[in-house]
Parts: structure tokens; C-alpha cells; sequence
């Protein structure tokens, strides 16, 4: 696969993002180079709108996610009326409970309303993750979990959300798709993750993929060599852009609001950045303003706690902030959240011992299941979740063991 497209325009930025993230290999060529002049003259499309993507001898012109997900993909909708079980979003924690409830033998349907991987598909190198000593990229390990649990039968749909679910009478679920599709299921589980913080400074959502990038901006690394960036987060997820993009040859300015790395990134990480002399790390800072010219993003101006502004020159800027969880649905389907919005299941919804008031069934919630009896929830959108990729990986898996007894009690009419 080739891209074509011009590197500050957000909709070309998009196609590249979306194609890094899905672990696809592709070329990148800009769009003035005579190189791709040629291969669009070639293929008898030299007017074609950017960005281009050519699979072969197909051309794609005017390229967007939703496009190449309609070309390569086909239709993306159920091929049954009923599953044992429904995952809602294919991050790291929905693709371990797809392998483990097809690998089971269950009716798996995943629901992916992005591509696969989530948050990890941000990262280019995850070091942390058990069996893997040289690392993995996140966009690789989920290509791999999503044909494994494929292979187990696992029906994955990609770029099709789940808009919202009610309870049917026999204590199963409906859950609507959009455009008019809507699917039943046992059981759902739910793991759709986090979404990024946004930081409200004047200018910046103008700039968004235009220089300024949410998340690690794992497709921008290596268009940034010789470049000062300026990076802000102290999360081991700012603190892998940061080694990336120093890596790539950036020259990397790190904005951190604390006193320290420590408390928020693994050693590890700490200890490179460290010792990386092309990284420059401003502690008690934060951004204030920046500035752009007509291609984009040259500075930002940070403003350290004792008061002292400074401008600081940067072609780009990666906003690794964190996130909050994706639970705006779940107050109107009676879904229990703590006061950060994240879910309660299990021994975190009972109150002194007592289950919550109206919990109908003669038995405590399991473990990872939530206030409405076969709804799960697994990974970082539950309440005291590890916030790692292993971690949604182990609660995906439970919450498969967990699903198992739900279905058992639907059998006997609970
Ligand atoms: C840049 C970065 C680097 C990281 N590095 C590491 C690391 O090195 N080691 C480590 O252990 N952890 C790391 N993490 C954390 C790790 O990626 C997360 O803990 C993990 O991805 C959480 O998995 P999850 O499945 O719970 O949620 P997510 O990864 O957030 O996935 C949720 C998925 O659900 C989808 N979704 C949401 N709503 C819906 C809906 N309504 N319908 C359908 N789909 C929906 C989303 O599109 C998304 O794909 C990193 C995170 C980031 C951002």
C-alpha cells in the first residue's frame, strides 16, 4: 500500500493514523514529490484528490478511514440475530475476552467502533507486556489477537459502535448498531476503555493533526526527525512518545505539571529519558499559548510554577494527558459508576455487605459483572482496574470464566 497525501493536512493525517494504527505496512509519499507524481500518471489518475491510497493496481482517491474500512472490509454487520455473548469495544481487554469466549466455543461478536487495540494501537513499543522481551507494538499485538480470536470464530466488526442496549424480559439484551441494525445477546461485556483529556488552550483544536496531536502520534514519529518538539504528560505514555520521537532524531521538550516523573512512569522509562541528551525535561511547567504560521505549529509558551514564561520553538506537540472512561451510556442503563465515572462490579457495588437495592437476583454480583446482572465490565473502564495492557488482557479472560455462570443461570430461568 502506497499513501500519497501532503504530512500538515489533517484529513491526509488521518488516513496515515488509521493505517499505522491498523498495522498496516504502507509508503508515505508526499504528494508534490515526482515519485508520486509518476505512480498516480502511471496508475491514469494524475488529478486524483489527496490524499490517494493505492492497494495495487487500485487507486482510492480522497481516502478516509470510513472509506478503506468500506473498500478492504466490506459490509460490516452481524451475521446472526442472537450471540452468547457481545463485546462491546476491541481493545486489549475486548480481544482477550473474544479469543477466550470463541476459543470456548461461545457465539462471539466483537464490536469495534475505531480499529482494534485501542489505546495500546497509540503506542509503537509495549515493554511491559508478559512473553514478548524484545517489546511489541500495540497496533501488532492487536492485529495478532483479532485473527487469533477470528480463528476461533470470532465475528469482529470494525468501525461499527454500539450506540446504546436495553434489557429484554428473558434477561437478555438488545443492543442497536446504527443505520438500523440491532443485535441480541446473553451477555455483554463491556470494555470501551478510556478517551483522551483535553487541554482547553486558544488555538490548539484549529491545530489538531495539523501539528497538534493527542496521544503518543505513534504515525508522526518518524516525520519528526531534526524537528524540536515539545511533548506534554509524565505517563509512561508521554514517556514512550518522548523516547520515540528523541530516537527518531526530534529534538524533544518534555512539559511536566509535577515535581517528578517517578510518580507516574516506570523506572525504566524514567532512567532512558534521563540519559537521552536530546531530551530536555521541564518539571512544574505548563502550557500556556502557541503560535502557528500558515503551515502550522512553531511554538508553544510555557509557563513554570514560580511564574517565569518562556517560548519554546516546536514543529509539533503530542498531548499525552491520560484519559477519562467511556461511560456516558451507562447512568440510563442503570450501570453503577464511582465518582470518577468509572465502573463498579462486584464487591465494589455492595455497600457494607448489602447488594444494591435493585439487584433482583439471589446472589451477590460476580465478580466483575456490574449493577445490571450479565453485563461485565472488564479493563481500564472498571473501577480499580491495572491501567496495563496485561492487566485488560487478565479481565477480558475473567470476565469470559464470569460470562460462563451467567449463561448457565439462563439455562435454569434465573
Ligand atoms: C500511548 C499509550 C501507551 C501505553 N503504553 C502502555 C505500555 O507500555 N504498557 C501497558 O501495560 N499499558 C500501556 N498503556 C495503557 C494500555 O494501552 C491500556 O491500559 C489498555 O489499552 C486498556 O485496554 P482496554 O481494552 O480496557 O481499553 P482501550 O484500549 O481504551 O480500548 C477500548 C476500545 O473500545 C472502543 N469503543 C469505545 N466505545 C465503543 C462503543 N460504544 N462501541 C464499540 N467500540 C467502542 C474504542 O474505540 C477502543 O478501541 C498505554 C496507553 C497509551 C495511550
Amino acid at each position: 500500500v502506497t499513501v500519497i497525501g501532503r504530512r500538515l493536512v489533517p484529513s491526509d493525517h488521518e488516513v496515515r493514523d488509521y493505517l499505522t494504527r491498523s498495522a498496516q505496512p504502507f509508503e508515505w509519499l508526499d504528494a508534490d514529490t515526482p515519485e508520486a507524481v509518476e505512480l498516480l500518471r502511471e496508475r491514469g489518475t494524475p488529478d486524483a484528490e489527496l490524499p490517494v491510497v493505492v492497494d495495487g493496481e487500485e487507486v482510492i482517491a480522497a481516502a478516509t478511514p470510513r472509506g478503506l474500512i468500506a473498500a478492504w472490509l466490506h459490509e460490516q454487520v452481524p451475521s446472526q440475530g442472537c450471540y452468547d455473548i457481545a463485546i462491546v469495544g476491541a481493545g486489549p481487554a475486548g480481544l482477550a475476552a473474544a479469543v477466550y469466549a470463541s476459543s470456548d466455543g461461545l457465539s462471539t461478536l466483537l464490536l469495534e467502533r475505531d480499529l482494534p487495540g485501542g489505546q495500546a494501537s497509540h503506542t509503537s513499543l509495549i515493554e511491559n507486556f508478559f512473553g514478548f522481551p524484545e517489546g511489541i507494538g500495540g497496533a501488532e499485538l492487536a492485529r495478532m489477537a483479532g485473527r487469533q480470536a477470528e480463528s476461533f470464530g470470532t465475528e469482529l466488526l470494525i468501525g461499527r459502535g454500539v450506540r446504546g442496549h436495553r434489557d429484554e424480559p428473558n434477561g437478555t439484551f438488545t443492543l442497536d448498531l446504527g443505520d438500523g441494525y440491532a443485535v441480541s445477546a446473553r451477555a455483554i461485556v463491556a470494555a470501551p476503555g478510556m478517551e483522551w483529556r483535553r487541554l482547553d488552550v486558544e488555538g490548539l483544536d484549529g491545530l489538531r493533526d495539523r501539528g497538534v496531536y493527542y496521544g503518543a502520534g505513534r504515525s508522526e514519529t518518524t516525520q519528526c526527525a531534526g524537528d524540536p518538539v515539545v511533548v506534554i504528560g509524565a505517563g509512561n505514555s508521554a514517556g514512550q512518545a518522548v523516547m520515540s520521537l528523541a530516537q527518531a532524531g526530534a529534538r524533544v521538550t518534555m512539559l511536566v505539571r509535577g515535581d517528578s516523573l517517578t510518580k507516574s512512569m516506570s523506572g525504566y522509562l524514567v532512567d532512558r529519558i534521563e540519559a537521552h541528551s536530546s531530551i530536555d525535561v521541564r518539571l512544574r511547567t505548563r502550557l500556556t499559548a502557541i503560535d502557528a504560521d500558515d503551515v502550522g505549529l512553531t511554538a508553544v509558551t510555557a509557563r513554570s510554577d514560580d511564574g517565569a514564561s518562556e517560548r519554546v520553538p516546536a514543529r509539533a506537540l503530542f498531548l499525552c494527558l491520560g484519559g477519562t472512561p467511556r461511560t456516558a451510556w451507562a447512568e440510563a442503563s442503570r450501570v453503577r459508576l464511582d465518582r470518577q465515572g468509572f465502573i463498579l462490579t462486584g464487591p465494589d457495588l455492595l455497600d457494607e455487605g448489602r447488594r444494591p437495592a435493585d439487584w433482583q437476583l439471589p446472589r451477590d454480583p460476580l465478580a466483575l459483572e456490574t449493577s445490571v446482572p450479565g453485563i461485565f465490565a472488564a479493563g481500564d473502564v472498571r473501577h480499580g482496574s491495572a491501567k496495563r495492557v496485561a492487566g485488560a488482557v487478565g479481565d477480558g479472560a475473567m470476565a469470559v470464566a464470569l460470562v460462563h455462570r451467567r449463561l448457565a443461570e439462563l439455562v435454569d430461568g434465573a
